[in-house]
């Protein structure tokens, strides 16, 4: 199968970019989605391969430059590049991204291992479609215990597909316990949020745990990243998220590591955070972690507000030299964005903020470089003064 790109869409190739959109794409109406489909420019010269998707406004999402087989030895070949990658990065550890979808050159695959046990988000329809295969590769690639399907996510909706979960492969435990630094967390793969943790923050949680000093905050903790690596240096931390039962993992993350400095509060953040303001409290490291409150561009400005709420918050209650670890997930706001927020708050503030660190996901997240979309997690080491 063919499909023939527009002018805008073959530059938009030849400049790199994985992604051709519905306008920039004729395709024949024989094709129903989920197809891998030759590329060509205009005067019918190959460009490449692709996934094609019928529905969603992402046609294409590149494959190959060439015309090598896709068969199963292509899958096979990718899936071992990525998972060689992290096992160099990460030598000893055994919690990471091992696919991280386009960025691994594996579009619409996510692959979260945890030990024994992998979870697996199958996103489109052309990985959908060759599921079956996808986890033969991955057992044969791990040998692992289990594989849960975590395609509940809701980008599955903007292509068609329902969203789906269960255990595809083996067996796997309520609880998975993944290392993180010195500690340990016990997570939940089956029914946790994304694939039972968010492994793009592991790093920055130790990195948290370097700055934390006196009394500390973490904010939208889900299950207490933040808040156990802070324990370790800060007097008190108290850790907060408005789900219930995100509070009784964090609750239980403690106990598991017998530290007796974490205060877990089911409250929503910006209450807390008002309050607190009202009350003329102070804390020496604040973590704020909020989920993507911009799902959409045109979400951006309202998303702005509430990053910008909660940023100008944190640092009217941190005391004169502290920290502020600030993140947002979201990926309709830029680095350009967030700093223009992040200078919003302080002025509202006045308080002078140095930026002492800029980073992102952890390194098993590889950002592509033609693909503005896979840098979506900003995580800044700010200093109050
Ligand atoms: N910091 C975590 C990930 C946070 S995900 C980590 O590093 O692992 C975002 C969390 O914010 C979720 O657990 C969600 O339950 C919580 N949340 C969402 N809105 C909230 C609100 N208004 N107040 C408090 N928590 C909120």
């Amino acid at each position: 199968m063919e499909v023939v790109l527009s002018q805008r869409g073959a530059s938009r190739w030849m400049g790199g970019h994985p992604w051709i959109f519905q306008s920039d794409v004729s395709s024949p109406a024989t094709l129903a989605g989920g197809e891998i489909v030759r590329v060509c420019d205009p005067r019918g010269r190959c460009l490449g391969q692709a996934f094609y998707s019928r529905v969603s406004k992402i046609s294409l999402r590149r494959l190959s430059r060439d015309e090598q087989p896709v068969d199963e030895d292509f899958f096979r070949r990718r899936i071992q590049a990525a998972v060689q990658l992290r096992r160099a990065m990460l030598p000893g550890e055994s919690t990471w991204r091992a696919i991280h979808g386009d960025a691994d050159e594996l579009p619409g695959l996510v692959v979260d291992r945890y030990g024994d046990y992998l979870a697996v988000q199958f996103l489109i329809p052309a990985i959908e479609q060759r599921r079956e295969l996808l986890t033969r590769l991955l057992v044969e690639a791990f040998a692992c215990h289990g594989i849960v399907n975590r395609s509940d996510a809701s980008v599955r909706g903007l292509e068609g597909l329902p969203a789906e979960k269960g255990v595809i492969h083996g067996s796997v435990p309520e609880t998975v316990v993944m290392r993180e630094g010195q500690l340990e967390l016990a997570v939940n793969l089956l029914e946790g949020q994304k694939t039972g943790a968010f492994l793009d923050q592991r790093e920055n949680h130790i990195i948290a745990g370097r700055y934390a000093r006196g009394r500390a905050l973490d904010c939208f903790s889900y299950v207490g990243g933040f808040a156990l690596q802070m324990a370790r240096r800060a007097t008190q931390v108290t850790a907060i998220d408005s789900s219930e039962p995100a509070c009784a993992q964090i609750r239980a993350n403690v106990a598991r590591n017998k530290l007796g400095n974490v205060d877990v509060l089911c409250a929503n953040v910006f209450d807390f955070l008002r309050a607190e303001c009202d009350a003329g409290k102070r804390y020496d490291t604040i973590v704020l972690d909020p989920p993507a409150f911009a799902k959409n561009k045109a979400a951006r400005d309202a998303s702005l507000r509430g990053y910008k709420e909660i940023n100008l918050r944190a640092m009217q209650l941190l005391t004169p030299g502290g920290y502020l670890i600030s993140s947002s997930c979201s990926h309709h706001i830029d680095e350009e964005h967030f700093e223009a927020m992040l200078q919003s708050a302080a002025a509202d503030a006045r308080r002078e903020v140095q930026i002492i660190e800029r980073r992102g996901a952890g390194r098993d997240h590889p950002v592509l470089l033609a693909l503005r979309e896979t840098r979506y997690l900003k995580c800044y080491v700010l200093r109050v003064l």
